[in-house]
């Protein structure tokens, strides 16, 4: 069986972006793989954190992953920072990355300029992640567009040290969803919608109330144009169109001949149904398995322990290779 891997940062609460990029299609891909679905608290703290926040998202993310139909059984579910190697790698993989490439990464010149300090770690992030993914021999990476980049980057970095030993690492592919691959901001269309956005009207949160996810969608920039397309020049109502696709099965067309000659009120409103109605059984399931302590710990530990064994294979291997002495 092939090996799919990927991640989530508990940087905050999750985003229908993360759900329709990234969480919804983990789900599909467990059976037919060998899945590692990990919960990234070293990525999370390239942005500063509040500790007690930290725990609470990390808990809360691994309580999705689950409430969404990630299933113990068939997956490998767990934190990443029990699982030491990633770092470990990380830092050998770092002396296969150039500071020019790294500089070039969209993701850091996005996050870097809004904040007051520039982090190493955020500067270093693409090395983590693709540690992460070399570490297991992954095959396929199912995540969001905006994570292309960091594909291509892990890709370069395992072609580049496999030239230089041997063989070591698998190469990666991107799974990008078809719809959905990168949702954009409710109030800006011209970013992506991000959990760590400060406008929460932005986004709408997987956990998000009825009403707040009906009141975000109604506040969501459109345009002023009043025609009911699906077109670059009305970016606004092309992501709404896109989310309304990612809870349905209509296509883009199907919706746009539904809506034709409506105004976008009708739209919204019907959108937010869908939304909601696509997210009621998420949201119901979450409540149970979040208070279940127990359970979460006994869900992660187990995933930790299998990818330890992975984990530290794929390490002896690269340390042998590289020429530092077993101990
Ligand atoms: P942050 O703002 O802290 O970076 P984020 O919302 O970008 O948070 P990540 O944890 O960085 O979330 O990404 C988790 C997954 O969600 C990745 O696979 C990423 O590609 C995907 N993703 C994030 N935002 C979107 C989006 N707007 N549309 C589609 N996929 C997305
Ligand atoms: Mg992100």
């Amino acid at each position: 069986k092939k090996i799919v891997y990927s991640g989530i940062q508990p940087s905050g609460s999750l985003t229908i972006g993360n759900y329709i990029g990234a969480l919804k299609n983990f789900i599909g891909l467990q059976d037919e793989y060998n899945c590692l679905y990990c919960i990234v608290d070293l990525h999370a703290i390239t942005a500063p954190q509040e500790p007690k926040d930290l725990r609470k998202n990390t808990l809360d993310v691994l309580a999705l992953y689950l409430a969404c139909g990630l299933d113990p059984e068939k997956s490998i579910i767990y934190i990443q920072s029990h699982v030491p190697e990633h770092a470990e790698l990380a830092w050998v993989l770092n002396t296969y990355t150039s500071y020019g490439q790294l500089g070039r990464m969209t993701q850091f010149k996005e996050k870097s300029q809004k904040s007051k300090e520039v982090l190493a770690g955020i500067f270093n992030y693409p090395v983590l992640m693709a540690a992460d993914i070399l570490l297991y021999g992954t095959h396929l990476v199912p995540v969001g567009e905006d994570q292309r980049q960091h594909i291509e980057l892990t890709r370069d970095i395992a072609e580049r040290f496999n030239r230089r030993y041997s063989d070591t690492f698998e190469v990666p592919d991107i799974l990008a969803p078809k719809v959905g691959a990168r949702i954009m901001s409710l109030q800006d269309p011209a970013h992506k919608m991000s959990k760590s956005d400060e406008n929460s009207d932005g986004f709408i949160l997987i956990l998000d109330s009825e009403k707040d996810t009906e009141k975000k969608i109604k506040r969501a920039v459109t345009d002023s144009l009043g025609t009911f397309a699906y077109s670059d020049d009305q970016p606004g109502l092309k992501n709404l169109i896109d989310i309304y696709c990612a809870f349905s099965t209509l296509s883009a067309d199907e919706v746009v001949a539904k809506y034709e000659g409506q105004g976008y009120g009708a739209f919204k409103s019907d959108l937010a149904q869908v939304v909601n109605d696509g997210l009621r059984p998420i949201r119901e399931r979450f409540k149970t398995i979040r208070d279940d302590k127990a359970y979460l710990e006994s869900v992660y530990t187990e995933g930790a322990a299998r990818a330890s064994r992975m984990a530290q294979k794929m390490l002896r291997k690269v340390y042998k290779k590289v020429g530092f002495i077993p101990r």
